[in-house]
């Protein structure tokens, strides 16, 4: 276990925002962090992260514990002749985890390619890219209940999955994840394609299935001109993904949305029925139709430290001197500003820590 009192959150997170803990602590198997999470006096200010991809933390940093779960290993187990389970440490890097899969013909998660962070992160808001979701293949999770103190396992339906949401992530800071297990079936040839811009990609029809490895590559060429690949070198690629979640609106709102976008832009808004009810809305289109284009503001204010991403209307990013502040104050204006042209209110993706939303 590395203790580390001076690194700030900058160099911890894709944003490369945010001040220090108060403690820092990196735990590099189960055992040491539930070993560091115990430690804390319970009442004091906890936080576990793994590769800070959906954290925005403010400029004075955090005044309490931060665990940073480093933890690796697979195990892996035949189920049937068709299927695997592979439990995986918390700390696993994400991406490596699917080329792994992809490369030994284990299907189910290849659209899922290029997302960053760690396996223990994947079940907190139930990752999700390109038609798939990382939760449809958790069997069930090793946790630590700081409520109870003890080591237990949830199954998938304890963790009630959701779009961008889980009982992990409503239940903020309950439970520590220590390692997943996914069950995967065995097929070189990936799940059937559900999203239409994949399938164009592959020159396939929807509901096909391509060969995995294609799939994977694929998502990543198209990730990468969104600027969703991590480029140390871009700063199109300094964000926390996606900054607002596509709402969910019920149908009076999609009716009081689409009267809106008719008489704003003369044609109704983007819309995808969800299967647990409401109507999802690209949060980009909203945005776009708002006035915020990619990379505003720099065409009016080329030294802006943070900026809406110059290839995705989604991800605000840190231009390079960017604050934590300047970030909030960005992200309240574009949410004020869908707000009073369609009168839909957005909701940041990645977890605030010492940062309010009121937008
Ligand atoms: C360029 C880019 C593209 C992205 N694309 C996508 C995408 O397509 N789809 C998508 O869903 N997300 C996307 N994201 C967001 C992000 O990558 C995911 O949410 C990822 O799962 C976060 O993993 P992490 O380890 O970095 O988590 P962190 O940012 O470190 O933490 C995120 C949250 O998870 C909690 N957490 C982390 N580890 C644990 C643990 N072991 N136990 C308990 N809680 C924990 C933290 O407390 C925090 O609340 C993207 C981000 C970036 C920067």
């Amino acid at each position: 276990m590395r203790v580390d009192p001076e690194c700030p959150f900058a160099k911890l997170t894709t944003l490369r925002l945010g001040g220090p803990a108060r403690h820092l602590v990196e735990a590099g198997s189960a055992d040491e962090v539930v070993e560091a999470v115990t430690a804390v006096p319970v009442g004091e200010p906890l936080f576990v992260f793994g590769g800070g991809s959906n954290l925005l933390v403010a400029d004075a940093g955090f005044d309490g514990t931060a665990i940073r779960v480093v933890s690796q290993g697979v195990g892996r187990r035949d189920l049937t002749d068709e299927t695997v389970a592979l439990e995986v440490a918390a700390g696993e890097p994400w991406d490596a985890f699917v080329a792994d899969c992809v490369l030994h013909g284990l299907a189910g998660i290849e659209a899922l390619s290029g997302i960053p962070g760690t396996v223990g992160a994947a079940p907190i808001q139930n990752i999700g890219a390109y038609g798939q979701a990382a939760g449809e293949h958790v069997l069930e999770l090793a946790v630590l209940d700081r409520r109870t103190g003890r080591r237990e396992r949830l199954g998938a339906a304890d963790c009630d999955f959701g779009y961008r949401d889980s009982r992990l992530k409503r239940e903020t800071g309950r439970y520590v994840v220590l390692s997943v297990t996914f069950v995967l079936p065995r097929a070189p040839r990936s799940a059937p394609v559900r999203h239409r811009e994949l399938a164009t990609e592959l020159g396939i029809e929807l509901g096909q299935r391509a060969p995995a490895m294609a799939v994977r590559e694929a998502v990543l060429r198209i990730r990468a001109r969104k600027g969703m690949v991590l480029d140390a070198a871009d700063h199109d690629t300094w964000s926390a993904g996606s900054f607002f979640i596509n709402p969910i609106l019920p149908p009076d709102a999609y009716e009081a949305l689409q009267a809106q976008a008719r008489e704003l832009t003369g044609a109704a808004a983007p819309a995808y029925p969800e299967a647990a009810g409401g109507s999802k809305v690209p949060a980009a289109w909203l945005i776009e139709h708002a006035g915020f284009a990619k990379g505003y503001p720099l065409a009016a204010r080329p030294q802006a430290g943070i900026a809406i991403s110059t290839k995705h209307p989604l991800a605000l990013t840190n231009r390079g001197h960017g604050t934590s502040a300047e970030l909030i104050e960005l992200a309240r204006e574009i949410a004020a500003g869908v707000q009073r042209s369609f009168g839909v209110s957005l909701r940041p993706e990645p977890q605030l820590l010492g940062l309010r939303w009121d937008g």
